[in-house]
């Protein structure tokens, strides 16, 4: 189990990001409403002036992307990786999936989701079942720490329930702990363990306050509670995660955790865990 979990192809290895998912993405909106503090694609739309770090949230359809056919891509085609499916612009959504899907494409959808959204998909798509892999982002089950990292994202009761309304659809289902976003994985993922035919994604923030500077959040407040999930989620807390965890054949560890358990693993055994 242990080699299963970690030895990758060369490929995949090299991989890292939502590379390490899908082969190409799908993306039609600039901005996203639910204004992350720890944003990537924030970060990078602040950093290339496509938006600025108020504006962000404004979700801005970009309709000529709308227009736009698809044929059959080689490998998975991630929906979306720069925004997320809102409620407002759901319809606009399931257009452009209809396209994708029609074309016989794979495709992975990646999304904090609303009940809402989850429910219009699974409801327009009973016959895709085989091509649509749902792959929901949750990184804590505490809905203070939530609101604080991820303010206008559904709540995790939310989240949850869009989980188990795919999965009691026959949909094949999938989570992603990336960014976990306290010290409580293990008991994350035993709640939402039942409701996932894939996989379960585990990976820390990646350039935590490199992005929250460029997203406008440089703030005292911001900075404290980015340390101290930093000096919480430790090469300690790395290995005895995976150590609970490592019988769990659902568990993938994104690159920032392979590269502690990887590289680091050798030191195992004078760490404190
Ligand atoms: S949901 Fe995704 S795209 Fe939207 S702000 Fe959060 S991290 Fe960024």
């Amino acid at each position: 189990m242990e080699k299963e979990q970690l030895v990758k192809t060369k490929k995949e290895k090299a991989a890292s990001g939502t590379k390490e998912w899908a082969s190409s993405n799908v993306n039609f909106i600039k901005g996203c409403i639910h204004d992350c503090r720890y944003c990537f694609a924030k970060s990078n739309a602040v950093k290339f002036k496509r938006k600025t770090a108020d504006n962000w949230k404004n979700e801005e359809v970009n309709y000529e992307k709308l227009k736009k056919n698809f044929r059959k891509r080689k490998g998975t085609v991630m929906f979306p990786s720069s925004h997320d499916i809102t409620p407002k612009h759901a319809d606009l959504a399931i257009g452009v999936l209809e396209k994708l899907l029609k074309a016989r494409n794979d495709v992975l959808i990646v999304s904090k989701p609303h009940l809402e959204v989850t429910e219009k998909l699974c409801n327009h798509f009973p016959e895709y079942k085989e091509q649509i892999l749902f792959r929901f982002t949750i990184g804590s089950m505490d809905n203070d720490v939530l609101k604080f990292w991820e303010p206008n994202a559904p709540s995790f009761e939310e989240r949850l329930a869009s989980l188990k309304y795919a999965f009691s659809q026959g949909f094949k289902t999938s989570v992603s702990c990336e960014p976990a976003l306290d010290g409580n994985t293990y008991e994350l993922v035993q709640q939402l363990s039942p409701y996932v035919t894939d996989s379960i994604w585990i990976g820390l923030a990646n350039r935590l306050k490199g992005n929250l500077k460029l997203n406008g959040h440089g703030d005292a407040e911001t900075w404290a509670k980015a340390d101290s999930l930093k000096k919480l989620q430790n090469k300690a807390w790395v290995f005895g995660l995976y150590e609970k965890l490592k019988d769990n054949s659902k568990i993938r560890w994104k690159d920032s955790c392979k590269k502690i358990l990887q590289i680091d693993r050798p030191t195992m055994a004078g760490l404190d865990i």
